[in-house]
């Protein structure tokens, strides 16, 4: 079962040296005991959906605690009870993510991105509360907020990204708000919002306001939410902490384990835990999420850069490309390296954009990210393709963006792909 520790620094340019061991090696030490199974030096799947108390006093005490009726003592290990509550492979995984999220204490994962972000939501909010949300938002979210929350007597408050003004006023003015949720950099455009500017503000507040980011296209590696003082990290970790396009999965982490039994007891009723065979799945792909991040930024970064004088491409939206000195500023204070997914805007709009998706072999036609393959699609026609005309054009997503996810390909065919895609249109 899982021995907790403190939570550990991370690699890249703002990394703590202080820490007696680093992420990369504790997320490989913690979270499981070989002894309790047989040796086994890989976790087995604990597929069960109830477990066996000790004894009746013993499962008195779990449910009073799962329950809320008492608090689990400091260091103790309370037995499980039933599998949509939680089970030894979500506390394996939960134990290990911890370490590779600079500042977190706690962790909770589900079955999905939007089931994580959804029982936050849930979690955080009654009738009348108000989130503030940068936009553009991922579409799930945005069809969580607008469709289904609103009708629940929930006030959603759009900010454009990286509007930090804007974004400063919305938190001072914003009636009965509970939750900030930033989405850092913004999908497909990365533009990037200052996380600890929103701290500040909300800071200020008389009531206090959770700063909630959607980590899932720099985090865990590049960007640490949590150290810059925001109360959880949400993650699709069927992106990058997953990386290999075969899962589904989400995971929550926080600064106060306190928000985490907040969120796993809202989990417990809607049953949105992520099951057995996924959490170990997930478990094997943490201790190469950082290797993965950093060889696929690099691939990107090579790319975007030969990429950038090219006939056809109009504009590059990547952090290494920022021309505005406030997004460069957020950049460099809030991130590690600039990652693996880029925007290219071509000349031509719709008719460029789809000839090139057409044209390249390598790179696959498909929406989603943080894969070892890379992927690219057109986001004003797929993901994107609920936002209005006047919306598209605010957030920047014109007819001529294609969005690319760089995966582990070696990067000479890639270039080789991406040149010749476009010399074709
Ligand atoms: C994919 C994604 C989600 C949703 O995650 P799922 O695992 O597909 O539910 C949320 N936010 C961002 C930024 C994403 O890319």
């Amino acid at each position: 079962m899982p021995r907790s520790s403190k939570p550990q620094d991370d690699s890249g340019k703002h990394r703590d040296d202080s820490a007696a061991i680093h992420p990369e090696t504790e997320v490989l030490r913690r979270g499981y005991d070989p002894r309790l199974s047989v040796g086994s030096v890989r976790p087995p799947v604990f597929r069960s959906s109830t477990f066996v108390f000790s004894s009746p006093e013993a499962a008195e005490r779990s449910f009073s605690i799962a329950l809320g009726k008492l608090k689990a003592a400091p260091d103790e290990d309370t037995e499980l009870i039933y599998a949509r509550l939680s089970h030894p492979n979500a506390e394996i995984l939960e134990d290990q993510i911890v370490p590779l999220d600079r500042g977190a204490t706690a962790a909770a994962v589900f079955n999905t991105g939007m089931a994580a972000i959804g029982t936050v939501l849930f979690s955080l909010c009654r009738p009348g509360s108000g989130i503030i949300h940068t936009v553009p938002v991922y579409g799930g979210t945005h069809h969580l907020l607008y469709e289904m929350l609103v009708p629940w007597g929930i006030n959603p408050v759009a900010v454009p990204a990286g509007d930090g003004p804007a974004l400063e006023r919305a938190i001072r003015e914003t009636s009965n708000l509970q939750v900030v949720l930033l989405e850092t950099p913004a999908n497909p455009t990365l533009r990037m919002t200052d996380i600890a500017a929103a701290v500040q503000a909300a800071s200020t507040r008389t009531t206090p306001a959770r700063i909630v980011v959607d980590n899932t296209f720099l985090g865990p590696v590049f960007q640490h939410p949590l150290a810059l003082g925001a109360d959880l990290c949400v993650y699709s970790a069927t992106k990058y902490l997953a990386g290999f396009s075969d899962m589904l999965g989400g995971v929550v982490t926080a600064r106060d384990p306190e928000l985490i039994v907040q969120l796993k007891s809202t989990r417990a009723l809607l049953g949105n835990i992520l099951q057995a065979d996924e959490c170990w799945l997930l478990d094997s792909r943490l201790p190469t999420v950082s290797l993965r991040m950093n060889h696929q930024s690099n691939n990107a970064a090579q790319i975007a850069e030969a990429l950038s004088d090219h006939p056809k491409v109009e504009r590059i939206h990547y952090p290494l490309f920022f021309d505005e000195p406030d997004q460069q500023r957020i950049f460099a204070a809030q991130c590690d390296h600039p990652g693996a997914v880029f925007s290219l805007e071509l000349v031509g709009g719709k008719k460029a954009a789809f000839d090139f998706l057409r044209n390249l072999e390598i790179t696959q036609n498909a929406v989603s990210l943080g894969g070892l393959e890379s992927l690219a699609c057109h986001p004003a026609t797929t993901t994107h393709s609920e936002m209005s005309t006047e919306e598209l054009t605010l957030a920047g997503v014109c007819d001529g963006l294609v969005r690319v996810s760089v995966g582990l390909e070696d990067v000479r065919d890639l270039l080789r792909d991406y040149s010749r895609a476009l010399d074709a249109i």
